[in-house]
């Protein structure tokens, strides 16, 4: 399959980056590692007439604390963040979720903005930065502005990303030592998006959960955030009737398509059986 033609363009700052965009309007398309792009543009499901290729752009990469947060640029890879000491000390649930992203290949390439920007359900960083109350960074022809993970989904391939926008940085807050975490994602061989993910952090006191954020990939049109399931949770110990009715709070709020991976309800099933594993997960790995 090739793609349509296309101009390239390689700006080397953000400034540029945006007037490009802002310039070329719906015909443009920022290019990151481009595993998500260009498959579509094979599939002339997407059909640029302009590539703004984002590799140039050096203020987009690095990872860096900035007090209690982790600041991480757009262009970082999947790789990266693998090999980031201050992310595998204070948010270790990236790493377990990025080594759950496809094979070496896709993640040496892949990039987070990319990730999280693209808006594909499939996708496993959206939620998680959700989960963890990440905000985005956007920049564009008329200023830059933050906006949180959780308001940032508004359908599939749909964002609150406006025209001529692009993220330029994720910033997360540094969990709180001692937290438990866990990414649970079922999928049917290496390499594949999921069939249902889960993705929970939390605290413990007294053996009973004092805090919980729960989020689902691909089980909805938009990322998710289960507050409901982690309210069940709240206070308990996480015996099995918690346990159940989180993940009956969970499954109510999933509405996975069915697709090759499954009907409905087998989804949503699975979904909750990934709450569940995550709870349990979390649990056990929190001090
Ligand atoms: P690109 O493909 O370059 O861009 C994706 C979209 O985001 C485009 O619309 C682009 O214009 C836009 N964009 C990119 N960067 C920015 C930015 N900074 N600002 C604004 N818009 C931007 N992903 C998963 O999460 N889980 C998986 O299990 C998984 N499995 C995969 C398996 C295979 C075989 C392949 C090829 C990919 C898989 N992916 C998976 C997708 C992969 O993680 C992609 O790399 C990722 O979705 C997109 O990142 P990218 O850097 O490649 O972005």
């Amino acid at each position: 399959m090739i793609p349509g033609s296309f101009s390239y363009h390689r700006p080397a700052t953000v400034a540029d980056a945006v007037k490009l965009l802002a310039d070329l309007g719906d015909e443009a398309r920022a290019l990151a590692g481009g595993h998500s792009l260009v498959p579509m543009m094979k599939l002339r499901l997407a059909t640029p007439s302009h590539l703004i290729d984002l590799h140039g752009v050096t203020a987009l990469k690095g990872i860096r604390r900035e007090g209690n947060n982790i600041v991480i640029g757009a262009m970082a890879t999947q790789h990266d963040l693998l090999g980031s000491k201050d992310i595998g000390q204070s948010l270790p649930i990236l790493h377990e979720t990025a080594l759950l992203i496809a094979d070496p290949q896709v993640r040496y390439r892949g990039t987070i903005g990319g990730n999280v920007a693209n808006g594909d359900p499939g996708n496993d960083m959206p939620a998680l930065m959700m989960t963890l109350g990440a905000s985005y960074r956007l920049e564009g022809t008329s200023g830059t502005r933050d906006i949180a993970a959780a308001e940032f989904y508004q359908g599939a391939y749909f964002t609150a990303l406006e025209p001529g926008e692009i993220l330029t940085a994720i910033s997360i807050p540094v969990a709180p030592a001692g937290h438990g975490y866990a990414y649970e994602k079922l999928k049917r061989k290496v390499g594949d998006y999921a069939t249902a993910a889960a993705a929970v952090m939390l605290t413990m006191s007294g053996g009973k959960v004092a805090t919980c954020a729960i989020g689902l990939t691909n089980l909805h049109e938009t990322p998710l955030l289960a507050a409901d399931a982690a309210k069940a949770v709240i206070g308990t110990g996480l015996d099995a009737a918690s346990l159940k009715k989180a993940a009956q709070a969970a499954e109510a709020i999933m509405a996975p398509a069915a697709d090759a991976r499954g009907p409905v309800e087998y989804r949503k099933h699975v979904g909750g059986i990934m709450v569940t594993r995550a709870l349990q997960r979390a649990a056990a790995r929190a001090k």
